[in-house]
């Protein structure tokens, strides 16, 4: 479903992503893992085309974006869900608002009648069926994380990118949230790629994985695969 060949992106003198390659299959959770900064934000935004690449090509459901008109790109958008690193909600809006706001942005794809069906379809997928009408700072992280997931899920998207769905959660909500991830896929039959430092949450969720490490995708496998390698760069991620 999503194919990067080749990326090459830098600022300046600095060369972040350098021949990268990355596959995601139907139906898969891919999790990458990379130090931070080595580029796996970066990275996501070429793919969502809000940044370009210096070089290289990228097709999602089998279209090259490079040439993608504006509105086929943004048409293109509604098949990937987005969990951004934080939660980052709109803290002016209610979580309806919050979740109104991508449908309002792609009417095409929905009937704006049904808005108020997908939103509470939205809201009981991730268990939190009476938060409809609270602000974002009215709820603990755990459960604005479960909005934002609600929010990357109304627009019912085939890809899903999670960037570090579990960071500064703790250990007993970060299992909840990836449990609540597992649940998706399974019931929408998405793809996932999961950018994670969290080793738990990789061992847990990976049905394959992928190490970035000097812009390039250094290592591939199974968790099991690569938790016991003895290649001192590969066992620096599992520590
Ligand atoms: P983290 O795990 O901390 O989120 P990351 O792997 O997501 O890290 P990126 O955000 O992709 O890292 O950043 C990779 C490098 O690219 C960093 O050195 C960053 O400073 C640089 N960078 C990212 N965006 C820009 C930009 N718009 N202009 C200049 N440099 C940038
Ligand atoms: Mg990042």
């Amino acid at each position: 479903v999503l194919q990067i060949k080749n990326l090459h992106k830098g600022f300046g003198d600095l060369e972040v992503l350098n021949g990268f390659n990355l596959t995601l299959f139907e139906g898969e959770n891919l999790v990458m893992m990379g130090k931070s900064g080595s580029g796996k934000s970066v990275m996501i935004k070429c793919l969502v085309g809000l940044m370009e690449p210096d070089q290289g090509s990228i097709e999602v459901l089998g279209n090259d974006i490079s040439t993608l008109a504006r509105h086929e790109m943004d048409e293109l958008r509604t098949e990937i869900g987005f969990l951004f690193q934080g939660s980052a909600l709109y803290d002016s809006m209610t979580v309806r608002e919050n979740l109104e706001f991508p449908l309002r942005r792609h009417t095409k794809k929905f009937d704006l009648k049904n808005t108020d069906a997908l939103v509470h379809e939205a809201l009981e997928n991730v268990g939190l069926p009476n938060t409809i009408n609270l602000m974002p700072a009215e709820l603990s992280g755990g459960m604005q994380r479960r909005i934002a997931l609600a929010r990357a899920l109304i627009l019912q998207p085939k890809i899903i990118l999670y960037d570090e769905p579990t960071t500064g959660l703790d250990p007993i909500t970060s299992k909840e949230i990836i449990e609540l991830m597992k649940t998706i896929q399974k019931k929408y039959n998405t793809s996932s790629l999961i950018i994670t430092h969290d080793v738990d949450c990789a061992r847990v969720i990976s049905n394959r994985m992928i190490l970035l490490l000097d812009g390039i995708n250094y290592a591939e496998g199974t968790f099991e695969e690569l938790s016991s390698s003895k290649d001192p760069k590969i066992m620096a991620f599992f520590k």
